[in-house]
């Protein structure tokens, strides 16, 4: 209270409607959507470089979208539009802009804050200083980012003199400092890390300069935590005191992080600094585990974490003779708890200290420097691009409604409210507003003990090798004469599986026995063919871990991908049994009095199902399922590359109670065996997926009818692509780099969406190439079994030796220019990543599906030529745009021709019912997998009439 009533006359500038900040910040505060639109302007300005382009976005973002904006605004927006006074008003919002970022970043470089930085400290602040920037995707990035912290670890000494109790300060992120954290591999991470943190903590002991570790997301925790438990137990800085670390109290992991801490430091016997706070990325975080499906590492409700940070305040205040407790918070509640706990614990206020944002709560800061205490501010420093995001995430704590800093200095709520203490209100959600279908949670990799199963079931699975893949028809082994052996992608000196090879004469019998036990698949119900799919997602879920280990032998797929396989193959299983009673259960069609009309549908027939490699247990499933759920006996005929998983898959089926004299199971040749099921008189549909070539002859000789055929054959066809993924001049480099690099990377560039060309509009191409090229050498390559391994090998022998030859040919064509070439490995089929650029869209390597780690980049001078280069192949399979002008967006939406279009996203990863996927021209079909009506694709449909009226009555009424 009396905090409250000390800064009750002061006036919050942020909030102050006599400014153009204040009264801007209080429109944003009145319109959502004004507020969404401003601060995404405000997000790409940095990057625009003419006036032309800032008149153009704030015409596409704020004029056009907003038509009763009021005047102080509208007029120099209006203004941006007109080319005559566009140059004036383009720079009066630059300065706008300029100046708002200036008050949350107190400078671009040490040079420029070192004056204010001293000023700061005449007042009695302390303050920590924080290196703008997110994530760097390269090694070159890190580098640079280790130059830039060297300099202010040597710099802030020489800025005044300093209290031995409060050296200078600063505040690291590691995921600046080194690329490629994976979650699969925290300690390959944690050494990656060091490379370039060690060194930097050393020169900051020589330089007496303190160094606190700063947290972002949860994916990087434990990489963060095991690190600084490593360094201060670590004998070189194990009695070093100047180290601290934040604990981020909306992670419900919080406690325990703390626990460890306190752990730590009882073992170490040297202090060091806790800085608690809430936590910044908490829509991320809830969206992300959202998304992927897995348990949310925050707390869903803010009181929760409220309460929490009260807890965690008081567990640090009870060890304050352990550790140094620091309060980051603008919640003059939850720092008026932590310091009356302290003061009932006798504590002096020197054994705490309070920490706030720089360019934030002014008033409140200068209360508590007023009242004794230490007052850290955190100022951050840096260029205005990487500072973005952080001023964009400032403008929206400050309007946010939850912010505290709103409702007490805008809204001025009443004092006892903003006391009050923090009540966690549990609301159950309501059961019946869940979605029927949800998909698989990917595999958490954050969780030690999801590594800890998935290290076992790789060591299981390749304790069994080779094992052998036999015939089945009908649930029982038929004997062969011919097997090949397969070696694992990864090892070639690995034999994984000894694969029976199918001929003509099982083929004849799998046919026979579906041909018998089609009418009476057919008559047994829909029902309880659904529940077959139901059964068999239960069973791959529980196997989640065996399954993944054996696709990332087989097949070379890292733990992720292996693990996404899994998860898509069970989403086909379940969403096509809950689509199937929906689509395909009897339909009443218009009644009429006297007369009774339906709709039905049944299965067509014989149903052969050719798979690739390539998601060796997905499509392969969703396929199978589908053909099996719309009535249809199947003939699996796997990939040779990947016999081994799709068996894994068959033996489930069975295991899952589906019809067994209704699924077959011939691996074998696809030239003989897939090809003579194709021709085959006796089969009604032939479920595709594999490259164009095949696709095409497949396509023939299917719709070739044979004199003894029956009926003509249902084709389901997906092929190939040669993706592109456009990145415009207003792009965010930072995203558009990572999605480049998973999308062209990831498997080796061996998915059908994978984005092999990159279409580049305007100045930004040197920008985007040294950024691409940074990343893709910071990757590690290496076997798929390695945690930290992010790109595998190639499939087999074959396709490295085809990949090799046509890098030979880039390398010697004169029309190409090689930008990078990686390095090679041994002891699998691996492909090193190749970066080329080409001036001619029509070079076949903007042409033809490569299936591997190479991407072409072609530079355009707008997005129309974009498109049309984009459009200007074969293929329409996946295609994705980084730009944030809505008008490009909008152009995009409209004009990229391909079955799936991602837009600021990498142009892979498509899920079931969220993404259904396919492509058209000749990548398909168009018709969508795991999307509404591919079931309808395996089935005849029968409208029955009935006449219901018998000498003048009908039963149901005129
Ligand atoms: P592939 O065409 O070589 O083989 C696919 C399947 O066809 C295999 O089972 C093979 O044995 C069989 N086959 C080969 N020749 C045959 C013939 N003459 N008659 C009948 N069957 C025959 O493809 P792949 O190498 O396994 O897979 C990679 C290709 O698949 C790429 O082109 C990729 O883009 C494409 N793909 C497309 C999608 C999609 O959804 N559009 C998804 C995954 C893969």
């Amino acid at each position: 209270m009396e905090i409250f009533s000390a800064i009750k006359n002061s006036e919050e500038s942020l909030f102050d409607k006599q400014y153009w900040l204040g009264r801007m910040m209080e429109w944003v505060m009145k319109d959502p959507s004004f507020k969404v639109d401003l601060f995404r302007f405000v997000d790409v300005l940095p990057v625009l470089t003419t006036d032309e382009q800032v008149a153009q976005h704030i015409k596409e973002y704020l004029v056009d979208n907003h038509k009763d904006i009021p005047l102080f605004m509208g007029g120099a927006l209006k203004a941006a539009s007109f080319s005559l006074t566009r140059g004036l008003a383009a720079a009066a919002i630059r300065k706008n802009v300029t100046e708002l970022a200036e008050r949350f970043i107190l400078g671009s470089d040490m040079k420029s804050a070192a004056k204010p930085l001293l000023k700061i400290r005449e007042q009695g602040f302390s303050y920590t200083i924080d290196l703008l920037g997110e994530k760097a995707l390269g090694d070159n990035e890190c580098d640079t980012y280790a130059e830039r912290y060297k300099e202010i670890i040597m710099t802030l000494p020489k800025i005044g003199s300093y209290r031995e109790d409060d050296p200078p300060n600063v505040s690291i992120k590691i995921s600046a400092l080194a690329a490629n954290l994976k979650e699969e591999d925290p300690l390959h991470s944690i050494e990656n890390a060091k490379h370039r943190i060690m060194p930097l903590l050393r020169l900051a002991r020589q330089q007496g300069v303190f160094v606190n570790f700063d947290l972002e997301t949860w994916a990087t925790n434990e990489i963060v935590v095991e690190l600084f438990n490593d360094i201060i137990k670590s004998a070189e800085f194990s009695s070093w005191p100047h180290l601290g670390i934040v604990v981020q109290a909306y992670l419900k992991a919080s406690y325990a992080h703390v626990q460890s801490l306190i752990k730590a430091c009882e073992e170490r016997k040297t202090p060091i600094t806790v800085r608690l706070v809430k936590g910044a990325y908490w829509d991320y975080e809830v969206v992300r585990a959202v998304k992927l499906g897995i348990a949310c590492p925050v707390f869903q409700h803010k009181a929760e974490t409220d309460l929490n940070y009260e807890l965690l305040s008081r567990v640090l205040l009870d060890h304050a003779h352990l550790l140094k407790p620091a309060f980051g918070s603008h919640n003059i509640r939850s720092l008026a708890q932590a310091i009356i706990y302290a003061k009932s614990k006798n504590l002096p206020k020197s054994s705490y200290e309070i920490q706030m944002l720089y360019g934030m709560a002014d008033a409140e800061r200068k209360i508590f420097l007023k009242r004794g205490h230490r007052v850290r501010l955190y100022i951050p420093i840096g260029e205005l691009i990487p500072g973005m995001s952080y001023l964009v995430r400032r403008l929206l704590e400050n309007t946010s409604q939850m912010g505290f800093i709103k409702m007490s200095r805008h809204d001025h709520l009443a004092d006892q409210l903003l006391l009050k203490a923090p009540l966690a209100d549990h609301q159950v959600t309501n059961q019946s507003d869940k979605p029927v279908f949800t998909n698989e949670p990917m595999l958490d990799f954050t969780d030690p003990r999801v590594r800890g199963q998935f290290v076992k079931a790789l060591n299981d699975v390749a304790s069994t090798f080779p094992v052998t893949v036999p015939i089945m028809i009908a649930g029982k082994i038929e004997q062969s004469v011919t097997e090949i052996n397969r070696v694992s992608p990864n090892e070639k000196t690995i034999i994984v599986s000894r694969v029976k090879m199918a001929h003509i004469k099982d083929a004849d019998r799998a046919l026979k026995q579906s041909l018998e036990i089609f009418p009476a698949l057919r008559a047994r119900g829909l029902h309880e063919r659904a529940g077959h799919l139901y059964k068999l997602a239960d069973i791959m879920q529980e196997d989640i871990f065996h399954l993944s280990a054996i696709i990332c032998h087989e097949v070379g797929k890292t733990w992720n991908e292996s693990a996404a396989d899994v998860a898509e193959a069970i989403d086909f299983c379940r969403y096509y049994a809950k689509q199937a009673e929906v689509e395909l259960s009897e339909k009443p069609l218009q009644a009429v009095g006297g007369e009774n009309n339906v709709l039905i549908y049944q299965g067509r027939g014989p149903t052969v199902i050719i798979a690739p490699w390539n998601f060796p247990l997905a499509i392969i499933t969703g396929m199978s399922v589908a053909a099996y759920v719309a009535g249809n006996p199947i003939i699996i005929k796997p990939a040779e590359q990947s016999s081994l998983t799709a068996f894994n898959l068959y033996e489930r089926m069975l295991r899952a109670g589906f019809i067994t004299e209704a699924c077959h199971f011939l691996p074998g040749i696809g030239e003989e065996i897939g090809a003579y099921l194709v021709g085959h008189p006796s089969v009604a549909n032939v479920c595709f997926t594999g490259s164009k070539a095949v696709g095409q002859t497949i396509m023939q000789t299917a719709n070739t009818v044979a004199p003894t055929q029956l009926q003509m054959k249902r084709v389901v066809c997906e092929m190939g692509g040669k993706n592109a993924i456009i990145v415009d001049d207003d792009a965010d480099l930072d995203e558009a780099v990572l999605a480049i690099e998973k999308s062209a990377f990831l498997f080796a560039g061996q998915k059908c969406s994978a984005a092999s060309r990159i279409i580049v509009v305007g100045d930004i191409k040197q920008l985007l190439i040294e950024r691409i090229i940074d990343a893709t050498k910071s990757m590690t390559i290496g076997s798929s079994v390695q945690p930290s391994s992010f790109m595998g090998p190639v499939i087999d022998a074959e396709a490295a030796s085809r990949l090799l030859q046509a890098i030979e040919k880039l390398r010697k064509d004169s029309s190409v220019t090689m930008l990078y070439e990686g390095s090679r490995c041994d002891g699998g089929f691996f492909v090193p990543p190749t970066i080329v650029q080409v001036r001619d869209p029509s070079h076949w390597v903007m042409q033809e599906e490569l299936f591997g780690p190479i991407i072409a980049i072609y530079a355009a001078s707008d997005l129309d030529q974009a498109l049309a280069v984009a459009n200007g192949t074969n293929y329409a399979l996946t295609g994705a745009l980084f730009s944030r002008s809505p008008t490009n967006i909008a152009k995009a939406r409209e004009q990229f021709q391909v079955g799936n279009l991602y837009i600021n996203e990498k142009c892979t990863g498509a899920l079931v019912e969220r993404q259904p996927f396919g492509g058209f021209k000749m990548s398909g079909t168009g018709i969508k997998a795991g999307g509404p009506h591919y079931l309808l694709n395996f089935v005849d449909s029968r409208s029955i009439s009935e006449n219901t009226m018998r000498r003048g009555f009908a039963p149901e009424g005129p």
